[in-house]
């Protein structure tokens, strides 16, 4: 029997509507490039968004056409994160952290029409403009310098709007965005986000037991905006009507530390690299700031649980969180269960090490060559997941079908184990497990220790081919500016705390781990690197 209730669709322009009545007072702050703070409220953002939407219409955008960003966090670039999918168009935010080459792969490969670009990025789009096909490209002049000849300054092309906008009426399934995956293999591959998914995404990420917005908030997203939508972030806090303070250009610790000060910030969220960098700053200036609490989402790479402890002697309460591309992104977050929270210190701290447990909506599971791997917190499986904002394909990308299982679930490439409590925690990518001998050694667990040695600022654990065990760890590490720590000591560190065999065979010291553009540490040139390692 069907139920009585309406059936309105999920669209992001009752986000808007919303943001714009409510909230008009509300305050978006952003670091321009010369550092000065650009403020305005939730009133002028929400005109300019519509104006956006209108002036593309007019400028021809049809339903369905791609409108590429190449841009910072800027409240410019919220404007397109709003302006452009109300309008029935797609926002396509580009990764200005890739190769040029990669950036115009991705352009054409989505068959862009428009791109919105930061006057501070514009060499960027000069090295790849003559190997795309963009119709109109519309700059942002973040700088107050001249827009170059041919192009069209931002602020022009919303002069052409008259206020008049009226929202299309867009199916919840209607396409609002995407993202090419920053992958660490193969050519990028595309995902896009709906109207739905990305409403239900925002629904779910504000719970308090998710990233906990309400419109009190003060919300900086350091992750990128043209990284997996800033984690939807910028969607969230809108809905919300929380106060928004963007980073710009400017994502070194101290800037950051300044605008969480000035600002009062009370969430924010990115990878562990950048919490790092703000980690050390902290600990050699620890009275220069005067923060409020504030809760530090971080995502994208596992947090080691040394940082987590760090943090929480500055009452900063790191929260780790796990997500991907394909599943827009926000999959689990770890926060202590009501009825886990008189647990001792050592067991919570591994338990928000851990990258915690699904939100609503979204299932998973742990897959191996038996079958679904119990919950007991240490069979391993590939961890696959399910839900309304998970991608059911790739755009335009037929080769890639085997990433869905038979009966549809993704296939995340992460191996996990999880607990009798549903805490997942993964312990690899499929393609970093090292196997030594038969036997399963986890990465992640090693690098996770090892980042907890005084001397260490970053270790990265990879499998060389070894010719009597099949592969062995060998474990790469940063010391600390000063630190001086040798094998022999990172062994009997290691020794209590793993099995004998997972203790790496060779400990290299390199000055950094490469890294993708996202912050990912690139295991791929490592295992390149090391590849033909003479073992003792
Ligand atoms: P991306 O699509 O660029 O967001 O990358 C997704 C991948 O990043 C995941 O499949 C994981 O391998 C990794 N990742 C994301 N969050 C975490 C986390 N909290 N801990 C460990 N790995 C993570």
């Amino acid at each position: 029997m069907l139920s009585t209730m309406m059936r309105t669709p999920l669209t992001l322009s009752h986000l808007l509507e919303r943001a714009g009545r409510l909230f008009p007072t509300s305050e978006i702050v952003t670091r321009m490039p010369d550092r000065s703070l650009h403020r305005y409220t939730y009133a002028d953002f929400y005109r300019r968004a519509r104006a956006l939407a209108e002036a593309l219409q007019k400028a021809g955008m049809q339903p369905g056409d791609r409108v590429a960003t190449l841009s910072w966090n800027t409240s410019a670039h919220l404007e397109a994160y709003f302006g452009i999918p109300v309008a029935g168009g797609v926002l396509h935010t580009l990764n200005l952290r890739l190769h040029p080459t990669d950036i115009a792969y991705i352009i054409n490969h989505a068959e862009d029409r428009f791109l919105i670009v930061d006057d501070v990025l514009i060499k960027l789009y000069e090295a790849i403009k003559d190997h795309i096909n963009i119709e109109k490209v519309i700059v942002v002049p973040l700088t107050g310098q001249p827009v170059p000849e041919g192009l069209t300054s931002y602020e022009d092309f919303l002069a052409t709007a008259t206020g008049d906008f009226s929202y299309p009426e867009l199916p919840e399934d209607t396409a609002m965005g995407m993202c090419y995956t920053s992958g660490t293999t193969g050519k990028p591959k595309g995902v896009l986000y709906s109207h739905r998914s990305m409403v239900l995404h925002s629904l779910g990420s504000a719970l308090p037991d998710a990233l906990n917005l309400a419109q009190s908030d003060v919300l900086t997203p350091v992750v990128p905006m043209f990284h997996v939508m800033a984690w939807g972030l910028p969607f969230t806090g809108i809905m919300v009507g929380c106060t928004i303070a963007m980073p710009g250009p400017h994502l070194d610790a101290v800037n950051l530390l300044d605008l969480y000060e000035s600002e009062q910030v009370t969430k924010t969220a990115g990878v562990p690299t950048i919490w790092m960098g703000v980690l050390q700053a902290l600990q050699k200036e620890p009275t220069r700031w005067k923060l409020l609490p504030m809760e530090m989402v971080v995502g994208g790479a596992a947090a080691p649980e040394a940082m987590i402890r760090a943090y929480d002697t500055f009452n900063l309460k790191v929260v780790h969180a796990w997500g991907m591309t394909e599943m827009s992104p926000l999959g689990t977050v770890s926060r202590i269960k009501h009825n886990l929270a008189d647990s001792d210190p050592d067991t919570l701290y591994a338990l928000r090490a851990c990258q915690g447990m699904p939100m609503p909506l979204v299932e998973v599971r742990a897959m191996n060559e038996h079958g679904e791997a119990p919950w007991d917190g240490h069979t391993m499986g590939e961890l696959e997941v399910r839900g309304p904002w998970v991608a059911q394909s790739y755009f335009n990308l037929e080769s890639e079908r085997d990433k869905w299982s038979a009966d549809g679930w993704f296939r995340t490439g992460d191996v996990v184990t999880i607990s009798s409590e549903g805490f997942v925690k993964i312990t690899d990518r499929t393609k970093d497990l090292i196997k030594s001998g038969g036997e399963w050694i986890s990465s992640l667990d090693l690098e996770n220790l090892l980042m907890g040695h005084p001397a260490v600022r970053e270790a990265a654990v990879i499998a060389v081919t070894h010719p009597r065990w099949d592969e062995r760890p060998l474990a790469a590490i940063v010391l600390k500016e000063g630190a001086t720590v040798t094998t022999e000591e990172l062994r009997s560190y290691l020794e209590p705390k793993v099995a004998k065999f997972w203790i790496p065979d060779a400990f290299v010291f390199v000055d950094e781990i490469p890294r993708t553009s996202t912050g990912k540490f690139l295991k791929m040139q490592l295992r390149d690197k090391f590849k033909d390692w003479h073992w003792e």
